[in-house]
């Protein structure tokens, strides 16, 4: 089954005076399930498509369905309980709240899902264990490390069981035992819940564990290895 179908994405942006390309004419499709990475030098294009993917921001032109759904035709009501729903970000730009305490910045999603109190708390315990950080729930953001702050994005990513979870650079300021932690997670809620997984990333031991790597190169898919053999 296809969650995600992308058709000819361009995207121009007209900040400056020169208007940047960053995407030329992208087209794939990603079934239920996936463990996909999108590589390519820095500025090719990789945040572009995921924040697109996401409904984080618009195509100039093309098309792009999720779940069979046109994202272009659904109302901002619509989409903002979408992306709540459906999908769960790990990205730079998406900070956590600094106010709110590391189990709470993961509750809020639930909250806004209608969980009970008693859910929350088990469910947020539950996925500070998972990312290895059982006795923080209680710290804000600014006390602890980045590598810790980006756990705490992951864990609140997977709090909403979202179908697919888009992740920018998900390991870029995590060390190598984190990394493998969060690769740990990832591959499990890929097998036991067919979780779709679509990362950007430079590092090879993530690019190594994708099943399918989508490359681009200034705004153009160059190479798509499906990898997918035994699904
Ligand atoms: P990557 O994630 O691969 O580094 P990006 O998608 O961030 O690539 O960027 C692709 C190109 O689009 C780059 O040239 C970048 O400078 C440009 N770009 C990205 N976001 C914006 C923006 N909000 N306004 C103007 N240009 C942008
Ligand atoms: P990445 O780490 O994916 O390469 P960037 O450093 O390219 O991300 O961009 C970080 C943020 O700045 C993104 O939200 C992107 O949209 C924005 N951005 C990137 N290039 C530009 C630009 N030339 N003008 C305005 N915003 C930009």
């Amino acid at each position: 089954m296809k969650v995600i179908e992308a058709k000819n994405i361009t995207k121009v942006y007209n900040a400056d005076k020169v208007p940047v390309n960053a995407l030329r004419g992208v087209s794939f499709s990603v079934d239920k399930g996936e463990f996909t990475a999108i590589v390519g030098p820095s500025g090719c294009g990789k945040s572009t498509l995921l924040n697109i993917v996401g409904g984080l921001d618009s195509p100039s032109e093309g098309e792009i369905t999720i779940d069979g759904k046109d994202l272009s035709n659904l109302k901002e009501n619509k989409l903002i309980d979408f992306r709540l729903n459906k999908i769960g970000f790990v990205f730079q730009s998406y900070n956590l709240i600094p106010v709110l305490t590391a189990k709470e910045n993961i509750s809020l999603i639930m909250e806004l899902q209608g969980l009970s109190k008693k859910a929350r708390d088990d469910r947020a315990m539950e996925l500070l264990k998972a990312v290895g950080l059982e006795g923080k729930e209680h710290k804000k953001p600014s006390e602890l490390s980045g590598g810790q702050q980006q756990r705490v994005a992951v864990a609140r990513a997977l709090a909403s069981e979202p179908s697919f979870i888009l992740a920018d650079e998900p390991t870029a300021n995590l060390d190598s035992v984190s990394t493998n932690n969060l690769l740990d997670i990832m591959a499990e809620m890929n097998r036991e819940k067919g979780t779709t997984f679509i990362f950007s990333t430079h590092d090879q031991r993530v690019i190594n564990k994708a099943r399918r790597v989508i490359k681009l190169d200034d705004g153009l898919i160059v190479s798509d290895d499906n990898m997918v053999l035994n699904p």
